[in-house]
């Protein structure tokens, strides 16, 4: 059992967190938000998870687990310390490292002890673990010696406690062998395979692993887009293509384009990285240029069908930028919303569980319905955003009863054109044939 303190509760710092204790070791969480350390000390989560408020109430119960807004009660006998702040993109493209420097900064003021260990989560352009022990000993009141281990963090919104205990590996990059050995020990109850190598390797291999998962959602969505063209299905495709064990069939779901607090943010900051490295990095700019066209395809589709979108009147169904989560960062669902309203139609919208994170970020600009149902009603078009199981497997008459004429643009090809072609309805999806 180990002491580990962690600065930053937000998905990775509060998963990390009660995950680390339910595997046995002590951890105090601290985050900046006093309101929101509260309501964890009661075993509430602040965002929905899978399964995470059950092992948070369970570590929180049995003392394992404590949350606090005090740097100096996480941070003055601490050894290990994790940060998970936030690296969000600036409004340049940039990426934003203020959480990461103030932590660092933090870190040097509060610690007490001779060595501490800062083991970095947070996804940082490589070469920052170097500048935070640097920022830590500029601060540093009493701490002397300071070794810092990149842990990049892997784990999918969703499906984030799952993805910590049954992760594919866990990469540990560190100058210093024996704290790299402290921080697989404090790992190795999760039965993980475990990749050590440096520091700078560490922190690439988060962005490069990103960007070539950004890149195999761009690669399906362009040959999506060729299918329409030729006459091919590329939900068949997938399946065929997926069966080659050099290529794998995950991350070949054609859509509306990836979205989400990560994948935008990571593939702009390695294209900055490269460029400022003297690099061209043609790939990765035409994996941003394929996804941001993406986004667009389905309204591209309803104005073609209808000529002109003004004054029509479309349902939303989904606004998370995927299922199991309230996340709406980055969530290909608003941009279409905008591009909606931009071309004059008026929005009623339903998520199961993303509802109140939209209307802090858009508020009335649409309205919001309870139920599929209430948002089908009296509507000219659909969208359908996310693929929710509740919206995937809404039974496709309702369709038909409820909305003006029924027009489906599935961003997800929720339904099989067998299906669809039993009922009156037109449908246009992703990389398959309109149905009309
Ligand atoms: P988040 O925005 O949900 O949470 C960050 C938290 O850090 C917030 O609660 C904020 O209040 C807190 N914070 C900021 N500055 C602080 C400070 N000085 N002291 C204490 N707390 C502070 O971020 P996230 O989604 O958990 O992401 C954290 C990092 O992990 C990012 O670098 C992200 O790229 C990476 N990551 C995220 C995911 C994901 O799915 N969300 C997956 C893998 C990696």
């Amino acid at each position: 059992m180990n002491n580990i303190t962690i600065i930053g509760v937000g998905h990775v710092g509060l998963v990390t967190g009660v995950c680390l204790s339910d595997i046995g070791h002590q951890v105090i969480c601290y985050d900046l938000d006093k309101e929101k350390m509260d309501q964890l000390n009661t075993g509430l989560s602040p965002f929905y998870e899978p399964g995470l408020d059950e092992l948070l109430k369970k570590n929180v119960n049995n003392r394992r687990l404590f949350f606090t807004d005090s740097p100096e009660e996480a941070l003055s006998d601490a050894d290990i310390i994790y940060i998970a702040v936030g690296t969000p993109k600036q409004l340049n493209d940039d990426i934003d490292l203020t959480y990461i420097n103030n932590a660092a900064a933090m870190i040097g003021e509060y610690t007490t002890k001779n060595n501490v260990i800062v083991v970095t989560k947070s996804t940082v352009p490589v070469g920052t673990n170097t500048n935070i022990k640097q920022a830590i000993q500029r601060n540093a009141q009493k701490t002397r010696n300071i070794t810092m281990v990149s842990n990049p963090e892997f784990l999918r919104e969703g499906s984030a406690i799952r993805d910590v205990f049954c992760a594919d590996r866990i990469i540990l990059g560190s100058d210093c062998s024996e704290a790299a050995a402290i921080i697989e020990e404090i790992n190795k109850p999760f039965n993980v395979p475990i990749f050590k190598t440096d520091l700078h390797s560490a922190e690439m291999i988060k962005y490069s692993s990103n960007a070539f998962l950004a890149m195999k959602i761009s690669f399906i969505n362009e040959l999506a887009n060729l299918c329409e063209k030729v006459g091919a299905d590329i939900e068949e495709v997938a399946v065929g293509m997926g069966l080659d064990s050099r290529i794998g069939s995950e991350f070949l779901k054609a859509g509306i384009g990836y979205g989400g607090s990560c994948f935008p943010k990571d593939t702009h900051a390695m294209l900055k990285m490269s460029e400022e490295a003297g690099e061209k990095p043609d790939i990765l700019k035409a994996v941003m240029k394929v996804n941001s066209r993406q986004h667009y395809v389905l309204v591209e589709k309803a104005k073609n069908y209808f000529g002109s979108l003004k004054g029509k009147r479309a349902s939303v169904l989904g606004l998370a930028f995927k299922p199991h989560t309230d996340d709406i960062r980055e969530s290909p669902s608003i941009m279409i919303i905008n591009e909606l309203i931009a071309n004059g139609v008026s929005v009623v919208a339903y998520d199961p569980k993303a509802m109140e994170n939209t209307k802090k970020m858009i508020g009335e600009k649409i309205q919001y319905a309870s139920s599929i149902e209430e948002t089908l009603t009296d509507t000219d078009m659909v969208f359908i955003n996310t693929d929710w199981d509740e919206i995937k497997t809404f039974s496709l008459d309702q369709y038909e009863k409820l909305m003006n004429r029924p027009v489906i643009f599935d961003g997800r090809n929720c339904y099989s054109l067998d299906k669809i072609s039993e009922y009156k309805i037109d449908y246009f999806s992703i990389g398959r044939q309109p149905y009309w």
